[in-house]
């Protein structure tokens, strides 16, 4: 789950992390009176979008300027002017696709004075299964960039779990940005109260890009970018509450309330299985047929009809899926409870588009029968192999 950057900040004061002051404001008659609580005498304008690449983006409207998804301004009535030409709004960076995302929320900072801007992030590290470290002094760029043509300027270390941050990893931070006195100081105490953050609110990733020294010699988080753990928001409720769903998928909601690990991808095939490397075996192999997968949806083992037919309706309510692949290898899922909560889905929403279905394991037989006499139009497939052969082909004489 992902989170605005103005409710990232806020998250991390709580933390002693120094931000910038600011106001987050929805409507643009707020933000004369944000702007006069902040006092000026320069304030940036930032657009509230789950993406990043905001300063470099462009607006589709003409109405709304081209001076990008973040400005500086430098008088309330130009802050006045840039809430109402952004809000409403829908921006386009190198990250949000070229449909671009809508803007919503503006968050109207104090300007800061920048001296140098660097680049900090830190994320669940598989490969050592401990929470890492990415610093360079190369910030405000496309990190991507920089680790491809000048990887030397990237310093990376990981936290020992057992022993947390210690005063070497604020040292390691403080000379890959050069840093030294106060500001070295200021490093330090900046690692740890990221870190304890970082593991309090269960992140998966924290990425502050710029993090800036100031001309007065602060060193402050002008950008913040937090993505949650999934699997722990059950106890983080207080994350959960900044939840904004118009910035997700709505497949993707729906398919949370019924408890499906559902992911939206943007092919043409909707593949409905059980078990996740199933899932994955099943998404690669339509590749290998020529076509590309609509989503990833592992329906679990204990699922109920009513689970099942909450799933195929998301998929066949995508207007990308041209086809509809489903692959059960019961075990603990019963192939007839798969086959029942389909045709009860079918039966309320209809089904405009080629299906196939292979079921093997628990209970075959009464799931075949069932779809059998449900008069649904199935193409029956033997394994995984000629099913998804079978969805490409149909999928490719209705086009
Ligand atoms: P992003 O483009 O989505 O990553 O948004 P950022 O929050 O990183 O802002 C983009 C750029 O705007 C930063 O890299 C800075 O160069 C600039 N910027 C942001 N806040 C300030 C500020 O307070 N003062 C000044 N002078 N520039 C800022
Ligand atoms: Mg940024």
């Amino acid at each position: 789950m992902n989170i605005h950057e103005y409710q990232a900040k806020a998250l991390l004061r709580e933390f002693g992390v120094p931000v910038s002051r600011g106001v987050a404001v929805l409507q643009a008659s707020e933000a004369e009176a944000a702007a006069k609580t902040l006092g000026g005498p320069v304030w940036v304008v930032k657009s509230q979008i789950h993406a990043g690449g905001r300063g470099k983006g462009k607006f589709k409207e003409a109405s709304a300027g081209d001076k990008g998804g973040v400005r500086l301004a430098r008088s309330v009535d130009e802050v006045k002017a840039f809430a109402g030409q952004m809000l409403g709004a829908t921006l386009v960076t190198a990250q949000t696709g070229p449909a671009g995302k809508q803007v919503n929320r503006l968050y109207i900072e104090e300007g800061s004075d920048i001296d140098k801007e660097f680049y900090l992030s830190a994320l669940v590290d598989r490969e050592t299964s401990r929470i890492s470290f990415v610093v360079s002094t190369e910030g405000g760029m496309n990190i991507e960039e920089v680790a491809h043509k000048t990887p030397e300027k990237i310093v990376t270390f990981s936290v020992d779990p057992a022993t947390g941050v210690m005063s070497h990893h604020g040292r390691t931070v403080a000379k890959a940005l050069g840093l030294r006195g106060d500001l070295g100081k200021q490093a330090e105490k900046l690692v740890t109260q990221l870190y304890d953050a970082f593991i309090a609110r269960d992140m998966a990733m924290l990425e502050i890009n710029p993090l800036v020294v100031t001309k007065q010699g602060e060193l402050r988080v002008l950008d913040a970018k937090i993505s949650f753990d999934s699997n722990a928001l059950y106890r983080q409720s207080d994350v959960i509450a900044l939840r904004d769903e118009s910035e997700e998928d709505a497949k993707e909601i729906e398919a949370s309330k019924f408890d499906l690990s559902y992911v939206a991808l943007d092919g043409q095939i909707g593949c409905m299985v059980n078990g996740a490397g199933l899932a994955m075996a099943t998404m690669d192999i339509i590749k290998l047929y020529g076509m590309a997968p609509a989503n990833f949806l592992d329906v679990g083992g204990g699922a109920t009809k009513e689970k099942v037919a909450a799933a195929f309706k998301i998929i066949t309510a995508d207007p990308n899926v041209k086809g509809i692949l489903i692959n059960i290898f019961g075990g603990i899922m019963k192939c007839d409870v798969i086959a029942d909560g389909v045709v009860a889905a079918v039966k309320q929403v209809g089904l405009n588009v080629p299906l196939v279905v292979r079921l093997e394991g628990t209970n075959v037989d009464a799931g075949k029968k069932i779809i059998r006499e449900s008069g649904l139009n199935v193409l029956p497939a033997d394994d995984l192999d000629d099913a998804a052969q079978k969805i490409v082909k149909a999928v490719k004489e209705v086009a």
